[in-house]
């Protein structure tokens, strides 16, 4: 029998904002899954240094010690790790998956009216990149610096062939337990996602998956919202070398009006319930925990 690891758990914030009763909902259910003798992670998802404020980080870590959370230290910081991400796309660069994209916005648009395309898909990133550049583009040589690198998905599933993960929460629609990929839907619902943006040297995608990777994380728990993008994941995860963790999608805390919080819905940040007065227990309650 194989020995049963104790779990690894993160809670991967984007410094960007207040923390709202969403986040809070989303660390504890990962501190919960960590259990008292596995590890809950903090990591800190700080790639759009325009949009990313050391004052929003030191926010992140006051309201979660205030919910009675702790974790290791030094805490992951994405803005560390560009080298790390440059050579996992180098060697997707190597095996040919990479190609770079000039599309500007517009052109996508104007590519995806032509009257042949039909109505424009939408996948986890948005509309679904129609593939201009992808046979013009140069595979060869050295990677090209600081420009948008695409992932030649169909060149991808033909290398992994048919994938899988284990659902342990559910997805939107309720997807749950062995959830199979097969390449056909995989390209359809995804087509060529960024993997490297400009000025930025990677993406959401990449940094995930190569740091859930490097900290072992047996366990990835998030919002039902990233459900589509785990396809992605588990696939880049095939292409790197990288086990595929258990994925507990859990369901998204919403406002009264049932629209899912956003952060710059500062009414409901955890800062406001901190200054009204609000305990750790009031949030948890407010959660439903
Ligand atoms: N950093 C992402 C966010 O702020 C979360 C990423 C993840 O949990 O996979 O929504
Ligand atoms: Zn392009």
């Amino acid at each position: 029998m194989l020995p049963i690891l104790p779990p690894i758990t993160r809670f991967a914030p984007s410094p960007t904002g207040p923390l709202h009763l969403g986040h809070a909902y989303s660390a504890l259910v990962a501190a919960e899954r960590a259990g008292p003798d596995g590890t809950f992670l903090l990591r800190i998802e700080d790639i759009d240094q325009t949009r990313a404020r050391p004052a929003w980080e030191a926010q992140i870590f006051d309201d979660l010690h205030w919910l009675g959370l702790s974790w290791p230290r030094p805490v992951m910081r994405q803005s560390d790790r560009l080298a790390q991400y440059r050579d996992a796309l180098d060697h997707l660069w190597q095996g040919g998956l990479l190609y770079p994209c000039t599309c500007r916005r517009r052109d996508i648009d104007a590519a995806l009216s032509a009257p042949q395309e039909g109505a424009p898909m939408h996948g986890p990133d948005g509309v679904i990149y129609p593939g201009t550049c992808r046979a013009r583009a140069p595979r060869s040589g050295d990677m090209p610096k600081d420009a948008v690198l695409r992932l030649d998905m169909r060149a991808a599933v033909a290398r992994t062939g048919p994938l899988r993960f284990r659902e342990t929460g559910a997805g939107p629609d309720g997807q749950s337990g062995e959830i199979h990929l097969r390449p056909e839907d995989v390209i359809r619902a995804t087509g060529d996602i960024i993997l490297a943006r400009r000025g930025m040297g990677t993406s959401y995608h990449l940094s995930v998956v190569v740091d859930d990777a490097a900290q072992g994380v047996t366990e990835v728990t998030r919002g039902a919202d990233l459900f589509e993008a785990t396809q992605i994941h588990v696939v880049l995860q095939a292409l790197l070398g990288a086990a595929t963790p258990d994925y507990l999608h859990h369901r998204l805390i919403r406002d009264d009006q049932g629209k899912r919080l956003a952060k710059r819905d500062d009414a409901r940040s955890l800062a406001t319930y901190r200054a009204a007065g609000a305990t750790p227990q009031d949030i948890r309650r407010m959660v439903s925990l």
